[in-house]
Order: C-alpha cells, then structure tokens, then sequence
C-alpha cells in the first residue's frame, strides 16, 4: 500500500483532477471518438500519472499528455512520437530497462529519472492555457518535495522551463527570473544546488525536421547523469 505522502499515492490523487474543465471535456471526447488507428484501445482518457524510479536523482519535465500517445496510453510520453523518440535514448544513456514504450504493461522500467509535465491532461492543439498551467503547478511543488534525492531537471521545452522557474520562484528558491533564458543545451543551477538542463522538446515539429537530432538529446541525458554525480555517493534520505 502506498503511503499517504508517496508518489503513488499522489499519483492517485492526479488522476482523479477534474480542475480544467475544458482539458477535462477534451481528453474525454478524444477518448471516446478515438484515432482509426486506434479504435481497439480503450483510451485512458484521464490526467496522465508520473512515471518512473521514485529514488530518481534526474526528473523530466515535459509539456503535456498527446491526444493519442498518453492520453490513450496512460503513461507519459507512451505510444507517440515523442516517446519513440525520448525512450530509445533513455535507453542509451542507460536509464531505461527497454528502447520501446508502447502501455503501461510493456515492462519498461526506468531508473534515476522520473517522468511528469508541467500539464496533466491533454490540450487541445498542445497548448494549454495560462490558468490551465497554473491549476496544474500545486501537482509539481509536492511531486517535487517528493523527489527526495532529485539533483537535476530535465526541462523539454521552452514551457516546461517557465514551469519549472515559475515553481522556484513559489518555492523561494529564485527571486527572479531574470537571466535564465531557454536555449537548447542551457544549463543554470539554482543556488540550493539544484541544476536545470533545458532541451528543446522531443515534438515530431523538431525531430522530423533536424532541430533536435537524436545525438543531440542524447548529449542532454549523458550530462544530466554526469551531473547527478556518482551514484554511490547518494544517501538515501528519511521520508
Ligand atoms: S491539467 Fe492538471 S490541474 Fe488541470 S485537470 Fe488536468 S491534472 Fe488537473
């Protein structure tokens, strides 16, 4: 059984949010009209659980829930292209048990990296709105205060950036923003040592046109573990 302060047990909690109407009316009336490709899914058609080794020292901070990929899947970044894209270099870099992720029962295990997005629930045209980004955040400040050992984030995409400076400017950690600016390959550490990797997002807009190439992402992985530090180094913290 989870405990009441666990991730699972929040994840729980995440997938039952009714806060955005208008992302909640959309992932449902997706999931029941559903892709041709896909008219033999039962689509998940709720917020989109985090996903990944609760001890992760890196997090990877995504955008939102496709329609058709998490949205049907239930977990992040499975059964799209963006996830035909990250997970074989997560993969690579040696934090996935497997290259492929295709649902929640494939056997894909992934360690020292969690998984999760600045918004739970698919948008329509990938673009969630100010309020709906700003209903989601009180989801992120306790995954984070959860991710004990957290000593990197990924951030994919210019939104997950200003997500993720927006939650250390609420949790105190940064005064201002000023200076940090998204670039593919930034790097900015916090002054609680906390470091920020900014990558552009696995969207198929950037993949299939060359602005992200897979060695390029890939580089991303293999510094934020280099960042992370040893592993052996890491004591495990009291929850
Ligand atoms: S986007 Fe976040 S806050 Fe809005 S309904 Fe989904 S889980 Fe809840």
């Amino acid at each position: 059984m989870a405990s009441p302060g666990s991730l699972q047990a929040l994840n729980a909690r995440i997938e039952r949010c009714q806060l955005c109407p208008r992302l909640r009316t959309h992932c449902a009336e997706v999931a029941r009209v559903r892709r041709r490709a896909y008219l033999d899914w039962e689509y998940w058609g709720r917020p989109v659980p985090s996903f990944g080794d609760p001890g992760a020292r890196i997090l990877i901070l995504g955008l939102a829930p496709g329609a058709h990929g998490s949205n049907r899947t239930g977990r992040p970044f499975t059964g799209d292209g963006s996830g035909d894209f990250l997970y074989p270099v997560l993969y690579d870099a040696g934090f996935a048990s497997q290259a492929q992720a295709v649902s929640r029962d494939d056997g894909l295990k992934l360690t020292d990296v969690w998984i999760t997005s600045v918004a739970r629930c698919a948008p329509p045209g990938n673009k969630p709105a100010p309020e709906e980004l700003r209903n989601c955040a009180p989801w992120l400040d306790q995954e984070i205060s959860l991710l004990k050992n957290l000593r990197v984030v990924v951030c994919l995409g210019r939104i997950a950036f200003d997500g993720l400076l927006a939650w250390a400017r609420r949790t105190g950690r940064l005064n201002a923003r000023a200076g940090y600016t998204f670039a593919h390959g930034a790097e900015y550490a916090l002054p609680d040592g906390l470091t920020i990797l900014t990558s552009y997002h696995p969207s198929l807009q950037n993949t299939n046109t060359g602005k992200l190439t897979r060695p390029m992402f890939l580089s991303i992985f293999q510094r934020a573990r280099a960042l992370a530090g040893p592993k052996v180094k890491i004591e495990p913290l009291q929850r």
